[in-house]
């Protein structure tokens, strides 16, 4: 293999250029970002650079360029795997005998609102400017949508002693990612720290002066004014410029256990690949650990030219909301029994086990990162295998 070009220069992008060099590659890697910025880091973005108290420069992933070729601010429009050519927003042709597809994904919008000032999605360090610079002294903020980055929005815009609002459609906050008991957790995090909470009501519409938002009509016929709108709705993966490539798409590129995509010479990382587990479904996940874990698996498997490894996740992740640190690992989803071991959620500082048929397969923990990580360690040992307490 002579040259691999990698897409997304974010950090499942970085990473794979990373474990490139690390493999052993030694030919050439071009890198194509649509963004102009370097590689930085996203968690932040709703936290600590929302909040003021970090500043850009901080959020850079990594002062190294690996001696790649960084083509930032350029698009990729399309590709042809099979003739080795990705097509750039510029004109260029980039030929390449191997691809990594990093691409991430794209936040949802709220219809009817793309023409309204003051309404943000948040994905890009971007998208973090012209949120913050909105976020001024007295402004009202409603927030759509309860799931992580909405409560981390909420939560930052509490500490700068804004008015918030949050409207989720669901009655009851994460309850599909964390279950009743701790989903209703997290509402009552909301309702402590003094946000005013609408569960199991939709958007309907939104008010306006012409050009910027003022409120947002919920399906129950109230009326939120608004200066400000942040949609936390999720993402869609950007796999819009593989059409027509003949890779497989859906919901993200679809990949085998190994994040080896139906041709051997191209892989997917991150937010945007969707491989095979080990049980035989495709799954995907959100989170800055998958993305920052898998390039490893999946640069293997492409210098090897076929798949030598399964990706294995942790399934790590944590969120930083109302001063309180959450922090998952495995499984939380599809369990048959929550337990609290240690602690207890009215003192916001307990552990939760996940458990199918009597075993462990996953925990949680609220401001507890000692235990955490002790029980995260016994998740990752075969059963039997216990590690002692240190
Ligand atoms: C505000 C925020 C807070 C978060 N907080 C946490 C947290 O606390 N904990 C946690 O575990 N995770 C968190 N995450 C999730 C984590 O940041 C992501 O999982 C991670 O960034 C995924 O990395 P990625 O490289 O796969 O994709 P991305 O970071 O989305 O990067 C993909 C890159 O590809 C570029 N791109 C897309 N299409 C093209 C194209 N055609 N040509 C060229 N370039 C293209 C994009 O512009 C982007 O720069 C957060 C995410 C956000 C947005």
């Amino acid at each position: 293999m002579r040259t691999v070009a990698v897409v997304g220069a974010s950090l499942a992008g970085l990473r794979s250029v990373e474990e490139l060099r690390n493999q052993g590659f030694a030919g050439r890697i071009v890198v194509i970002g649509e963004e102009v910025h370097a590689p930085y880091d996203r968690p932040p973005l709703s936290k600590a650079f929302l909040a003021g108290t970090l500043p850009a420069e901080e959020l850079a992933l990594s002062e190294e360029d690996f001696d790649a070729e960084w083509r930032l601010g350029v698009r990729a429009d399309r590709v042809d795997p099979r003739a080795g050519e990705i097509h750039l927003s510029t004109g260029e042709v980039i030929g390449a005998d191997g691809l990594v597809i990093a691409t991430g994904g794209r936040p949802r919008t709220l219809a009817g609102t793309s023409a309204l000032s003051g309404v943000h999605t948040l994905r890009t360090l971007d998208d973090a400017v012209a949120l913050r610079a909105d976020l001024q002294a007295g402004v009202r903020v409603v927030v759509v949508g309860a799931g992580w980055i909405g409560a981390e929005v909420a939560s930052t815009c509490r500490s700068l002693g804004l008015e918030v609002t949050v409207v989720e459609a669901a009655f009851i906050p994460m309850e599909r990612a964390l279950g009743p008991v701790l989903g209703s957790l997290c509402a009552e995090l909301h309702a402590d720290h003094g946000v005013d909470l609408r569960l199991g009501v939709g958007v309907d519409s939104f008010s306006h002066n012409g050009s910027r938002v003022t409120g947002v009509l919920l399906r129950d016929g109230s009326h939120l004014p608004a200066d400000v709108v942040v949609a936390g709705i999720g993402m869609e993966p950007s796999t819009d410029w593989l059409l027509g490539s003949g890779l497989p798409l859906d919901n993200g590129v679809l990949c085998d256990t190994g994040c080896v995509t139906s041709i051997p010479s191209v892989v997917a990382v991150g937010d945007v690949a969707r491989y095979r587990t080990a049980e035989g479904n495709h799954v995907r996940h959100e989170h800055w650990t998958n993305a920052s874990e898998q390039p490893v698996v999946a640069v293997r498997n492409l210098l090897a030219g076929t798949t030598v490894d399964s990706f294995r996740p942790s399934g790590y992740v944590w969120s930083d909301q109302y001063g309180v640190r959450l922090q998952v690992a495995g499984e939380t989803s599809g369990v048959d029994e929550v337990a609290v071991i240690d602690g207890s959620p009215d003192d916001r500082k307990f552990v939760a086990e996940f458990r199918r048929a009597g075993l462990a397969v996953g925990v949680l923990a609220m401001n507890n990162a000692k235990l955490f990580g002790r029980m995260r360690r016994q998740l990752a040992q075969p059963p039997g295998v216990t590690i002692p307490a240190s």
